[in-house]
Order: structure tokens, then sequence, then C-alpha cells
């Protein structure tokens, strides 16, 4: 699935034409992984495109640069305001979000620390992550025989370029076995997450999901769904999770921006409850997307409306 091309990109402060956001070859990110980024949804709503939790993932892009001693050229309401005016620049009514912040060409020393660090913010159109009949259906999936990075070797809880070698590894032997996506364990053998979404089981009612300890991404995802599971009453647990668990759970699904919430209707071949969607899966599916469409009170300022005026170029914050 190729991207679908929007007009403008925002590059080191700059709405620039699409096909000229360009690097060298010698960029860093390039040849050592050296970037961080998000992927951030904007959804189209009553009252026009509205970012979800744009603060927040800003707030992790911040985090996850401060992890790896990356100075981002930007105030974060400077990237706020970029991810705002690129749905404008390009009129998209909804929009995945790509801001990604990487050390430039400069020299190719490993520390990188003379490239200069540049960021750009991407908007393109993009569908459901897993499959438009994956969100009702459910996908099948397989743990993987790759497992997350033990603690003390690279930063799970920074999004940087870097981990995302062990997500394809653990994705292209997913679809390699016929399954739509695998899941990690983490360094002991428990449960960790999807190559690209975290994960919960419902079993007698409860929710549980992995432990940021368990080499996971902490999603918003994830966090949106634990928020709006527990004001509909039910428990929710983090807690390590054997691969077992997942087996003889009720309902298995995974959170993510691009996957949203994907049930998973059989893990290693074997069926999950009653081998589709759940019913609570369906009940927070619809909490979930009620956001977008009215029907979910946003009670906790998750949607940012993309105003309408003409974004302006804008020169380094800091
Ligand atoms: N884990 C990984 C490895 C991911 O790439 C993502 C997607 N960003 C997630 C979990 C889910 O995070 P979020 O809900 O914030 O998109």
């Amino acid at each position: 699935m190729g991207i679908k091309e929007a007009k403008t990109i925002w590059f080191d402060g700059e709405y620039i034409p699409w096909g000229d956001a360009n690097v060298h070859i010698t960029a860093h990110a390039l040849h050592y992984g050296s970037s961080v980024f998000e992927g951030i949804r904007a959804y189209e709503t009553p009252d026009g495109p509205a970012i979800f939790r744009l603060s927040d993932h800003i707030d992790r892009l911040f985090d996850s640069a401060k992890i790896h001693r990356i100075a981002i050229p930007f105030t974060p309401e400077q990237v706020e305001e970029a991810c705002r005016g690129i749905i404008v620049e390009n009129g998209l009514a909804s929009a995945y979000l790509r801001p990604l912040v990487f050390r430039g060409a400069e020299s190719l020393g490993v520390t990188g620390a003379d490239c200069p660090i540049q960021i750009a913010v991407i908007a393109f159109e993009w569908g459901a992550y897993l499959g438009e009949a994956g969100l009702t259906a459910g996908v099948d999936v397989g743990v993987s025989s790759w497992s997350r990075a033990a603690p003390n070797t690279f930063p799970a809880m920074a999004k940087a370029g870097g981990n995302y070698l062990s997500s394809q590894l653990v994705a292209n032997e997913a679809r390699r076995h016929g399954y739509a996506e695998g899941v990690a364990l983490d360094h002991q053998g428990y449960v960790s997450e999807g190559s690209g979404e975290n994960i919960f089981l419902v079993k007698k009612g409860k929710l549980f999901t992995p432990p940021v300890s368990a080499a996971i991404l902490p999603g918003l995802t994830r966090d949106t769904v634990i928020t709006l599971a527990r004001e509909r009453g039910y428990s929710v647990t983090e807690d390590r999770i054997p691969r077992e668990a997942l087996y003889v759970a009720d309902e298995v699904f995974f959170t993510g921006t691009a996957a949203e919430i994907t049930p998973v209707r059989s893990v290693d071949g074997i069926p999950i409850g009653a081998h589709r969607r759940g019913a609570i899966t369906e009940q927070i599916q619809n909490d979930f997307f009620g956001l977008f469409d009215g029907r979910t009170a946003d009670r906790w300022g998750w949607l940012d409306r993309v105003r309408a005026a003409r974004p302006v170029a804008m020169t380094a914050g800091k």
C-alpha cells in the first residue's frame, strides 16, 4: 500500500512541496536509525478535522528526543501548530500525521553530535492499518520468534527509528507465516506488544494489558482504552501476561494509532473466544470511534480542532 501523496510537507519550519522534502544520502538517521517520530490521527468530526491527543503525542515526541539527547530546534507548541497547519495546507478532512525528527547530514561518526537536527511533519490519508475487515471480523496473529529488546539494551519507551528494526522482524515474520500481525514477548518471555500495537486481553469481564516494564511503547490508544474501559466500570490491570493467557482469553485486541482498536480472533492458530470480535471489544470500539462522530462526549479534551486559518512559516523557537 503506497502512501497517498499530499501537496505539502512542513520541513524545518517551512511548508514545501511534497516532492522537494528530501535529505542527502549521508544523513545520519539513514545510516544509524537516529530519528524519533510520532504517528497521530486526525479524524473527520461534525466540527471539521480534529487531531486526536495531539499534545500527548507531541509530549511523547519530546520525551523520545530527550531519551536520545536530541535537541529539537522548535517548541512543542510550534510542532503542534505545524500538525494543525499541515492539515489545513493540504485540505485534508482526516489524516495520518507523521512528525519526524532526525539527525541530518554532516558526519558519519556514530555519535551524530555534529549533525543538524531536522524536523518534518508529513500528513496523508490512511485507512485502517490492519484492514477495514479486520476491525469487525478480527485478525489472525502469531507469537513471534523475535523478542523485544531487554531493558538495558535500548529504550522501548522512546519511539525511535532504530527500534523499528525489531518491529520489522516481528511483522515480516508474521506476514510470512500468513498472519496479519505478530506479537512479541519481552526478554523474560512475557507478552509485550504487537509490532506497532499494544495488546489487551479480556478474561471473565476484566481487562489485562502488559505493563510499561514489558518493553512496550506506552501507547496513547492504550491509555485511551484504559480510561474508556474504567469509565464503563471495567477493571483494567497492567500486569505480566504469560503467552498462554492469550490462548485462553475470552477476547484479545490490539490498540494503536494506525491499528485503532483491532480485534484478534486467533493466536498461533488457536481461536480466541468465539473466534470473532468479542462483545467488550465491540463496546470499547464504539466508545472510541464515538469520540469522533459525537456519540462519546470528549470529557478529557482529547480532540484538538484544526482551525481553517492559513498556516504560516515559522522560525526555530529555541
Ligand atoms: N507499540 C508500538 C511498537 C508502536 O509502534 C505503536 C504505534 N505508535 C504502539 C505500540 C501504539 O501506540 P499509540 O497508541 O500511541 O499509537
